[in-house]
């Protein structure tokens, strides 16, 4: 890496008041919002937000890009090849907790009853932090279900645009970053044209009706409501789609499934793709509702994205089995020049279980656990465990369910200096910031054949240094945008 980036726009007092109440008022003008805490639905407030772009290296900005489909292609691979996944699922059902195991045992269930949509899509979103180490992005996760923020992504790289185009981030007026420098994220219809693509195939091909809808299936109190609305604008506006919205333990009670067609209607129309926006958790499923919602789903003719097995993909145990290249052997051949880039990206992850590996990975989780973090088959933040706390937690655990988790290498993002806004008060303490691609992806799991795959925009999300976890729901971190050097 030869170019340097510049740094912070260098303001005084009253000219960053001046930007945080621009920004403030920006923001809310234009959708950059998410409900508080304990919300009444008339009342939202700005989404938690850096006040500059952060600095990202443009190249492996490119990089992270062109690797979207690469990405995508390999997770469809890893479905396709549905002998070896179910495998891994049925295993994770003896050692993990019980989560993923309900997940495979509700396809099982479904299976049964008869799956008879064999297309589901794929919206995923492969998350990188830039390693100060090797001087190249390095993969976090990726993630197959409920991948949030293409929509105020967008919104916060127009924000800061906004503030440099009125020369706010300069004492002289003048812009401050170069247009080229900004990347502005296309995610919200990047997400809308997957959702709108998979509604023409089904039209195209399980259907007479040609006003079918896209059914949001979303948890109870979403503060993140406003970035899945402005998909839905997106996908009406620029797709011609409808969409409606129901909880996911209400969605049994709410739809009805024609016993011969086995299509999914909700109030009299059709449905063509059911989208969640949840699912998750294991929190959403304590009511068997939610279970009861997975699997008739499945057995309808609707496009679920994503599928059960889609979902499964995603799980951080096949991540860390793709970093064995016996396994990716079965995906990509040692010679394909993507295959080498995507491996450029792994970080060194290690099981927990009997394997060499495993006991090699045993011993470093107590000798050196500064070094990593440990991780268990969850989605949505808040469950991993990290560094000194890693003794200490899988002491507290049987052993037996050691093997629920893999053990990842600390990747070492470089220290920025923006300024993060929440709540009205400002943090000065430093951050660090991770990337997210998204990607489309239409998926014939019958046939193995991928129907469509694109590019599907970019999030940058910053956390304050000191803390481990990024979520910005969940109050650790904060969306912004790319300054590109
Ligand atoms: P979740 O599915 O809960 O989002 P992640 O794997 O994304 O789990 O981990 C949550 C957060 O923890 C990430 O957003 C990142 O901030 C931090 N994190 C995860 N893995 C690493 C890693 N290898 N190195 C540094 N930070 C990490
Ligand atoms: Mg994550």
């Amino acid at each position: 890496m030869t170019a340097k980036p510049k740094g912070f726009p260098a303001l005084d007092t009253k000219e960053k008041d001046d930007l945080v109440d621009e920004l403030t008022q920006y923001g809310l003008a234009n959708g950059l919002i998410m409900y508080p805490e304990g919300f009444r639905n008339f009342e939202a407030d700005l989404a938690p937000l850096t006040i500059f772009p952060t600095p990202f290296p443009q190249s492996e900005f490119e990089k992270a890009k062109a690797l979207s489909i690469p990405f995508s292609k390999l997770y469809g691979e890893i479905v396709f090849e549905r002998k070896w996944l179910i495998k891994i699922a049925e295993e994770l059902s003896t050692s993990d907790t019980g989560f993923t195991g309900k997940l495979y045992e509700s396809y099982k269930k479904a299976k049964k009853e008869g799956i008879i949509q064999n297309v589901s899509l794929a919206l995923t979103r492969s998350d990188y932090m830039f390693d100060t180490v090797s001087n190249q992005i390095k993969q976090v996760e990726y993630n197959t279900v409920s991948v949030s923020f293409a929509g105020l992504s967008q919104k916060v790289g127009e924000a800061h645009k906004y503030l440099n185009d009125s020369g706010l981030y300069e004492t002289s007026g003048k812009k401050y970053y170069k247009d080229s420098e900004l990347a502005i994220s296309e995610s919200p219809d990047g997400l809308a044209k997957g959702l709108g693509e998979a509604t023409k195939y089904y039209n195209a091909h399980f259907t007479d009706a040609n006003n079918t809808i896209v059914l949001f299936v979303i948890q109870p109190k979403e503060r993140n409501a406003f970035d899945q609305r402005l998909i839905e604008y997106s996908l009406l506006k620029n797709f011609g789609v409808r969409s409606k919205r129901v909880e996911l333990t209400k969605f049994t009670s709410r739809v009805a499934v024609d016993k011969k067609t086995r299509r999914l209607y909700l109030d009299g129309d059709e449905v063509s793709v059911v989208y969640y926006r949840s699912g998750y958790s294991p929190s959403e499923y304590e009511q068997d509702a939610a279970w009861d919602a997975r699997v008739l789903a499945e057995t309808t003719t609707a496009i679920k994205c994503p599928s059960l097995l889609v979902q499964l993909s995603g799980a951080k145990k096949i991540q860390q089995l793709l970093t064995i290249p016996q396994n990716l052997d079965k995906f990509y051949s040692r010679s394909s020049i993507w295959r080498k880039k995507l491996e450029s990206t792994f970080c060194k992850i290690y099981p927990l279980d009997g394997s060499n590996q495993g006991q090699t990975a045993k011993k470093l989780a107590f000798e050196h656990p500064e070094n990593y973090v440990l991780k268990p088959q969850r989605e949505g933040g808040g469950n991993n465990v990290y560094k000194e706390d890693i003794p200490g937690f899988l002491k507290s655990i049987p052993e037996s369910q050691w093997a629920g988790y893999i053990l990842m290498e600390l990747i070492h993002p470089p220290l920025e200096k923006n300024i993060l806004l929440r709540d009205g008060q400002l943090f000065n303490d430093g951050i660090v910031s991770e990337l997210g691609i998204y990607n489309a992806s239409l998926l014939d799991e019958s046939t193995g054949k991928i129907i469509s795959n694109s590019y599907g925009g970019h999030l940058l999300r910053s956390k304050i240094s000191s803390s481990n976890e990024g979520g910005v729901a969940a109050g650790y971190g904060c969306v912004d945008s790319l300054y590109l050097y």
